[in-house]
């Protein structure tokens, strides 16, 4: 007789495949017994948080005991001023993840098919799969979406198209000519989902947001976060704007508290520390330009990115170096679980973050 699980269990949970985390930094401490740990494997703000982030927390730390506003008013009327969009075009998740969630959930029916980039980032298949639909993996291009293939893709059943621009684990992004080729031939019931997460990051001119196709009224989704340039990751915030018809879907299926307290109240302030936000952009290109500068000397290729990660070919087995950088205190992303076995993601971090991963990754390539 088969176990109860097997017996009694949806079906399309055994179809899924778990995420894999960056490894914890106490784990890295625990496992090996190394005192002095860097995490340059989920993308996160070398800088920490903003000052006013955590004053902000402080002065909720009274109101522990009070249930947080369920519809983040104070934070969507900043967002709305931000954007100049209203409040009813927002919706905010306990991080983007839990938007996806929410958007599977608004409109994923077993008969429906989505399509997303390969490699890209894997919850758009998670949530899909959790809602028993189909998932269609449309192969990158020289590390970029490949918008032409994505549309030729598409068919009656096609219900959603992910878009993550910049990519993870790329860090390239679509032009806006490509996407407006494709949004122009894009049948109108078919949801575009734009996962701008490193928005705040992009630099080159070609870039064009999925916000333009909001303001020209069609129906997508643009989902931003706090957890990566806001440093912010461990509140679990993020949000998408979007039209009211689709805002107001997407919240029938939404948990009442789904955004705790600290988290509404640290992304607010957040939002107003400018000036975090410039010396995250800067310290983020200078590590970009020393690491680019040192790859090239070892000789290594990498992927130019638009974002606070870089993907580089390693020329060795990426579990190797991995296992190797560990006992040194540092934890990057392999690049195996996204299709390419040498390679590596790793994190821009801060100056001594970067020169520290540096030293390690040379001696252990001259190996
Ligand atoms: C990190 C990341 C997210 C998730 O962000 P959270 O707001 O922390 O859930 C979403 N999309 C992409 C592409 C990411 O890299």
């Amino acid at each position: 007789m088969a176990g109860f699980v097997e017996r009694n269990a949806r079906k399309e949970i055994f179809r899924l495949k778990p995420y894999v985390p960056g490894k914890p930094i106490e784990e890295v401490k625990r496992e090996l017994g190394v005192e002095d740990v860097i995490k340059m494997a989920s993308n996160e703000n070398p800088l920490g948080a903003s000052p006013r982030a955590r004053e902000a927390i402080q002065a909720m730390l009274d109101d522990l005991h009070i249930y947080p506003d369920s519809n983040c008013y104070y934070l969507k009327q900043k967002l709305a001023a931000k954007y100049e969009y209203g409040a009813e075009n927002f919706i905010i998740g306990n991080g983007s993840d839990e938007l996806l969630r929410l958007i599977a959930e608004t409109f994923i029916s077993p008969e429906d098919q989505v399509i997303f980039g390969h490699p890209s980032f894997a919850e758009y298949e998670f949530m899909t799969m959790i809602m028993g639909g189909g998932c269609q993996a449309v192969k990158l291009a020289d590390f970029k979406y490949d918008l032409p293939a994505i549309q030729a893709a598409i068919t009656e059943s096609t219900k959603i198209v992910y878009i993550c621009n910049p990519n993870n684990p790329t860090g390239t992004i679509v032009s806006r000519q490509e996407i407006e080729d494709f949004m122009a031939g894009l049948r109108d019931d078919v949801l575009v989902v734009f996962d701008e997460a490193y928005y705040e990051y992009v630099a080159d001119p070609l870039y064009q947001s999925g916000l333009e196709y909001l303001e020209r009224g069609h129906n997508v989704i643009v989902l931003r976060t706090f957890s990566k340039i806001y440093g912010l990751a461990a509140l679990r915030i993020g949000y998408g704007i979007t039209t009211p018809e689709i805002a107001e879907a997407v919240n029938r299926v939404r948990e009442p508290f789904n955004v705790n307290s600290l988290a509404q109240a640290a992304a607010a302030a957040a939002l107003d520390d400018t000036e975090h936000l410039k010396r995250s952009r800067e310290l983020n290109q200078q590590g970009k330009e020393y690491l680019y500068q040192e790859f090239e000397k070892m000789g290594l290729s990498y992927v130019p990115t638009e974002t606070n990660f870089i993907f580089v070919d390693t020329g060795r087995d990426c579990q190797e170096v991995f296992q190797q950088l560990l006992p040194q205190g540092v934890i990057v992303r392999t690049g195996d679980i996204f299709g390419y076995p040498t390679s590596i993601r790793v994190t821009i971090g801060s100056q001594t973050e970067n020169q520290r991963f540096i030293e390690n990754l040379k001696r252990i390539l001259e190996d």
